[in-house]
């Protein structure tokens, strides 16, 4: 379903940003293309996020790829991601991530590479509306947990 945020249509809809299994337990519960099925969508992804990733994509000017189950790609967790993921893919019951919390998102692009596109949202994070980045990695990841400064935070896997 397309995301309408502050009254626009954004470049996305909501099975980029929820694995499949959380779109079809929406899905089942609520219906789909419905108000309820939307309100229900933002109990997982915080709207900032999509305005972040709305303001990116209008900066990059290039399509950005987030999900792809919905199109028979293998990308499921690049937007929120249920707690039992980590403690499969992590063995720590503590771990926090900001996916987790529907403050980040992964994504790339076809265009650019990460390392090109770090460098070209990196130095606007202020006006895009993200405060950390990863570093070192083969995707964009770029998330809205700010902390004590105004400083951007890189940080590594
Ligand atoms: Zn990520």
């Amino acid at each position: 379903m397309r995301i309408i945020v502050d009254g626009r249509e954004t470049n996305f809809i909501t099975q980029e940003w929820i694995p499949r299994e959380v779109h079809h337990y929406l899905v089942n519960k609520y219906g789909y293309n419905n108000d309820l099925y939307m309100s229900a969508f933002f109990r997982y992804i915080h709207i900032d996020t999509i305005r972040a990733a709305q303001r990116i994509r209008e900066f990059l000017g290039v399509p950005m790829y987030f999900n792809t189950w919905h199109m028979g790609g293998k990308f499921n967790y690049r937007g929120y991601r249920p707690v039992n993921y980590y403690l499969k893919q992590s063995g720590r019951e503590n771990y926090i991530s900001q996916h987790q919390r529907g403050l980040a998102g992964d994504f790339h692009t076809n265009e650019y590479t990460p390392d090109q596109i770090r460098d070209k949202i990196m130095p606007a994070y202020k006006e895009l509306g993200f405060w950390r980045v990863e570093m070192g990695v083969n995707w964009v990841h770029f998330d809205l947990a700010k902390g004590n400064s105004d400083e951007l935070v890189k940080f590594y896997p």
